[in-house]
């Protein structure tokens, strides 16, 4: 049996779970109502999911809420907790093909992508994570002998995770496993437009042994439960990652209910910087990559590809060639490299910005619309764009979409000042063998993640957010793990 077929296979039986998981059970919502996830490449009808509203999440916070206060989680042993998590990372492990086909069939992301990228890197942020629990630790201070001054950290209380639709599984594990980790009780909000992979994360938890009431998931709508989440009185803080608009709106929620704390993972317009001395066949390929994966709907997708005048035909040439290894295609074959867009309306805002690029006169090198042939499918071509300017709307905002905008610039000043001519700082790269260039290009650009000569590398370690509008939270990393918790001062009186 063919690899595509045994997916479409295990595809044709898959009974998704549908309903909300609160206080350790899966139920309905209060209301009874359901919404429709479909299958972006063929249009058709998934499931009917169960649509939270306002009273679920009342439900789930106040289920958070007491199982916070319990203790069973929050005050559980370290090591403790740290097995409970490292047994969900195991579970999540043997689900492995069931995460990768729900998302797959939720949002479109081709199936090899999913089995070689989100499910495992979604596994090790578990086991990160939980490493972390015991290295936590307080202070005692240096201070006045008749006193003993104490520092301790404690979890926050309860966390509402509210992810998008682009790394259904990622995002919700980047959120979920630190606010765990560190003794939070957590709600997570997933994306509408991906439902269904949370709901077995709430399955292998309960199994893993997180107690009742302490993970919990609303599916639901942005307005609905998303935005109730964030004016919540109860809830003590909202990490956030989707679209700048809706993560101001976040910091907007907060102020006008209990001053909740937010963290925020927003867009981007990542540059990707090719100088003239670079590594050509490098570049390329790693800037192909950096646009094209995922269909172009990731945060960091390094959509302005600046290039040294001197590289610049030579570098758009080689660049389209290389892009043929991203067709758009059934992304149930493991063979396909470009799924589907998330929904119709994704693709006409695409197709709109690729509509606006050719008004406003730049010159479509490859791609340009939809692929023959798969009209039943959200799908649009990889494009790239060249000859185009910094004023033009597809080398200023978020496309979400697998459009590049080739950009040439003079000197390293010229690309550092294009680069950084956003409200975006999210990601950028600079492809040079100088060191000298590589060092004061990485010091002046305003981005919270800086790649030299690679694109998309890193690891657990690595703090990934933004600077301006993209955001002010940091995912992976200690640092997110700390920005779960808040410190409380224990001053005594030694008499
Ligand atoms: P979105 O902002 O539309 O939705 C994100 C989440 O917010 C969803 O769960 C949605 O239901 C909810 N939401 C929508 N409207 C809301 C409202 N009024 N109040 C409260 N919640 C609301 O984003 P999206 O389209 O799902 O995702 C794409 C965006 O996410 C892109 O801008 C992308 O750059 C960003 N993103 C950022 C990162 C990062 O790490 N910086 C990672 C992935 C995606």
């Amino acid at each position: 049996m063919s690899d595509a077929k045994r997916w479409h296979e295990l595809a044709a039986g898959i009974k998704p779970e549908t309903r909300l998981f609160i206080d350790g059970k899966f139920v309905d919502a209060v209301d009874g109502q359901r919404f429709t996830t479909f299958d972006p490449a063929t249009g058709r009808p998934i499931a009917e999911m169960v649509r939270g509203n306002a009273r679920d999440v009342d439900l789930a916070v106040k289920a958070a809420r007491r199982a916070y206060r319990g203790g069973a989680w929050s005050r559980m042993a370290p090591r403790a907790r740290m097995d409970v998590l490292y047994r969900l990372a195991r579970l999540m492990e043997e689900h492995a093909d069931e995460f990768a086909l729900l998302d797959c069939l939720d949002m479109g992301k081709p199936i090899t992508e999913l089995t070689t990228g989100d499910v495992p890197f979604s596994v090790l942020t578990f086991q990160y994570f939980a490493e972390t629990i015991d290295k936590i630790e307080g202070t005692v201070t240096s201070t006045d002998p008749g006193a003993l001054h104490m520092i301790v950290r404690e979890p926050l209380g309860v966390v509402a995770c509210v992810t998008p639709w682009n790394y259904p599984l990622m995002m919700a594990a980047w959120k979920v496993a630190p606010a765990l980790a560190a003794g939070n009780s957590v709600i997570l909000k997933p994306a509408e437009q991906s439902p269904m992979s949370a709901l077995l994360l709430a399955r292998l938890c309960a199994q893993a042994g997180v107690p009742d009431g302490v993970f919990n998931v609303v599916n639901g709508f942005g307005e609905d439960t998303g935005r109730v989440l964030g004016l919540h009185m109860d809830v003590d803080k909202v990490a956030f990652t989707g679209s700048t608009e809706v993560g101001k709106l976040m910091m907007v929620y907060a102020g006008q209910s209990n001053m909740k704390k937010v963290t925020t993972e927003c867009g981007g317009k990542s540059p990707q910087i090719v100088m003239a001395d670079a590594d050509l066949d490098a570049a390329v390929t790693y800037a192909v990559n950096g646009i094209y994966t995922n269909q172009g709907e990731v945060c960091s997708a390094g959509s302005r590809l600046l290039v040294q005048e001197s590289l610049y035909d030579a570098f758009v040439d080689r660049f389209a060639a290389e892009a043929q290894r991203f067709q758009p295609g059934d992304p149930l074959d493991p063979a396909t490299t470009m799924g589907p867009l998330v929904t119709p309306e994704q693709q006409k805002r695409v197709l709109g910005y690729i509509e606006s690029g050719k008004e406003e006169g730049a010159r479509v090198v490859i791609g340009g619309g939809r692929p023959a042939g798969l009209d039943a499918g959200n799908y649009v071509q990889p494009t790239l764009f060249s000859g185009v300017r910094q004023t033009m709307r597809i080398a200023r905002e978020e496309i979400f979409g697998p459009v590049g905008a080739a950009i040439p610039f003079k000197t390293a000043e010229d690309a550092v000042a294009i680069a950084n001519d956003t409200i975006y700082g999210l990601a950028s790269s600079i492809w040079t063998r100088d060191l000298n260039t590589a060092h004061r290009m990485a010091r002046d650009i305003e981005a919270g993640i800086v790649w030299i000569n690679c694109y998309e590398h890193g690891d657990m370690t690595q703090p990934w957010g933004g600077y301006k509008q993209s955001g002010q939270g940091r995912d992976k990393c200690f640092e997110t793990m700390l920005n779960h918790m808040q410190t409380k001062s224990v001053w005594i009186n030694l008499g």
